[in-house]
């Protein structure tokens, strides 16, 4: 299948996937702007400037978007998840497990041993490979 190729042929990819359990968060959330998973920037709304990325303990992600203005005229304190507006958005699980999810997937991991080797919901699995299965589906309807 075409879908099932281009997914092969990117060497960049399967490696990342290979060595996913050793890479932090950081390094996990630059892949995911590189694959334009998630966004790589993000304008403040309230000062038109770009946002920083810093690390925040205690989040799934461990980073989320931020813009402190302390000046008088403009004083503001905008923060937003890195995973707003994104596939990963409604969920609380770390964007690493969705990666490895789709990996298994990939595989033709059955549903049983990603649920043991992931610690995830039955359902979880379920879901996203029904969303993987679509989202395949959809790229080769329109090729
Ligand atoms: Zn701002």
């Amino acid at each position: 299948m075409a879908c099932e190729r281009k997914l092969v042929e990117s060497e960049a990819t399967t490696g990342f996937f290979v060595l996913l359990g050793t890479k932090g968060k950081k390094e996990t959330l630059e892949w995911c702007m590189k694959a334009n998973l998630i966004a790589s920037h993000y304008e403040c709304p309230k000062c038109k400037k770009n946002m920083r990325l810093l690390e925040r303990k205690g989040t799934v992600d461990g980073y989320e978007w931020r813009c402190r203005n302390q000046s008088k005229d403009n004083r503001h304190d905008v923060v937003r998840s890195v995973r707003k507006g994104t596939w990963f958005s409604e969920s609380k699980l770390a964007i690493t497990i969705f990666l490895r999810l789709t990996r298994y997937w990939f595989g033709k991991s059955m549903n049983a041993f990603v649920v043991n080797d992931l610690k995830v919901n039955k359902n979880t699995v379920v879901d996203w490979y029904m969303f993987c299965r679509e989202v395949c589906m959809l790229a080769c309807v329109k090729e």
